[in-house]
């Protein structure tokens, strides 16, 4: 029994040292995956409740890693996060996003709107907005066609520092939603004071209409803070035609989900563009 403890212990020490440096490899794979190339962006349509014309897209990031295939977000932006490659990760979304939204308007599209998240570090960073401008001149993007996705949690981690800034985004004319509202903690009051445009209704929510009597009223109540607000209302998940005729209902103004369409890689994007855009 002994012996079997002791080996055990030596494969548990050499098993964790294999967990460390594929975590190491992970991280820096991660760093240099831009500059590699193994970045993608897919675009999600975001779509008037009343007339179903696109209006926009969300730029939603995935990694093709050479071994474990395309990896969704949540399988490393938290790494990225951590490490603080999430900046030029950030950065590269945001050029390829920009980009993209110019070639569509080269190519004769009426110019849509492009959401980009952008991550709490991004923001606590002294240049950010500056890095931003640069991104947007760079790619020939209208900045008033740009939003900035910020989580309601990431911006009250330092409100008044993120007061500044909002402000600071707001003048260039871009604009700037709170993304998956609802699930962090943020009060009315600094609603009201972050200069913003649009609230995003988180999908755990949309999920639950009709079926869960909180998620429904929550959903009420978002719709209406953000008309009486004149702030643009989107729900994110919207999956069944029935949550878009409550929506509808509720006065909420646009609609992303997979009703409508998943995200999809640039060209499947243009194609739903060429179908459904509004020129
Ligand atoms: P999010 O900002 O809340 O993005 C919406 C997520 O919901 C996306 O997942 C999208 O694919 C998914 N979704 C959209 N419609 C539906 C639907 O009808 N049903 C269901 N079940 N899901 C739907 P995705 O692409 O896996 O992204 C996950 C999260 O990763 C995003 O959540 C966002 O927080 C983060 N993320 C994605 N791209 C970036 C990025 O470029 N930078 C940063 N910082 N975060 C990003
Ligand atoms: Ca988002
Ligand atoms: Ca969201
Ligand atoms: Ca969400």
């Amino acid at each position: 029994a002994k012996e079997q403890g002791r080996g055990n212990h030596q494969f548990f020490r050499s098993d964790l040292g294999v967990q460390a440096q594929d975590r190491l490899d992970f991280e820096s794979r991660l760093r240099s995956a831009g500059e590699r190339g193994e970045l993608r962006l897919h675009y999600q349509g975001q779509f008037d409740l009343q007339t179903e014309a696109i209006v926009g897209f969300e730029a939603l990031v995935r990694w093709e890693h050479p071994q474990l295939g395309l990896l969704g977000p949540d399988r490393f932006i938290p790494t990225a996060e951590e490490t603080g490659s999430i900046v030029e990760l950030g950065n590269w979304v945001l050029r390829t996003a920009c980009r993209q939204w110019r070639a569509w308007v080269d190519a004769g599209h009426a110019p849509v709107q492009m959401a980009v998240n952008i991550s709490v570090r991004q923001l606590r960073q002294p240049d950010f907005v500056d890095q931003v401008l640069r991104i947007v001149r760079e790619a020939g993007m209208d900045p008033a066609c740009l939003e900035l996705e910020l989580t309601e949690t990431g911006l009250m981690t330092d409100a008044d520092l993120s007061t500044g800034i909002l402000e600071r985004v707001k003048a260039q004319g871009m604009r700037v939603s709170i993304d998956d509202f609802g699930t962090g903690y943020s009060s009315l009051a600094y609603l009201n004071r972050f200069s913003i445009d649009t609230l995003k209704i988180d999908r755990s929510f949309v999920r639950e209409i009709g079926s869960a009597r909180d998620s429904t009223a929550i959903v009420q109540a978002i719709s209406a803070l953000g008309s009486a607000m004149r702030l643009t209302v989107v729900a994110e998940g919207v999956e069944t035609p029935a949550q878009a005729e409550f929506l509808r209902a509720q006065g909420c103004h646009v609609a992303q989900g997979y009703l409508y369409s998943r995200p999809l890689p640039p060209d499947a994007a243009t194609q739903l563009l060429q179908q459904r855009g509004r020129d």
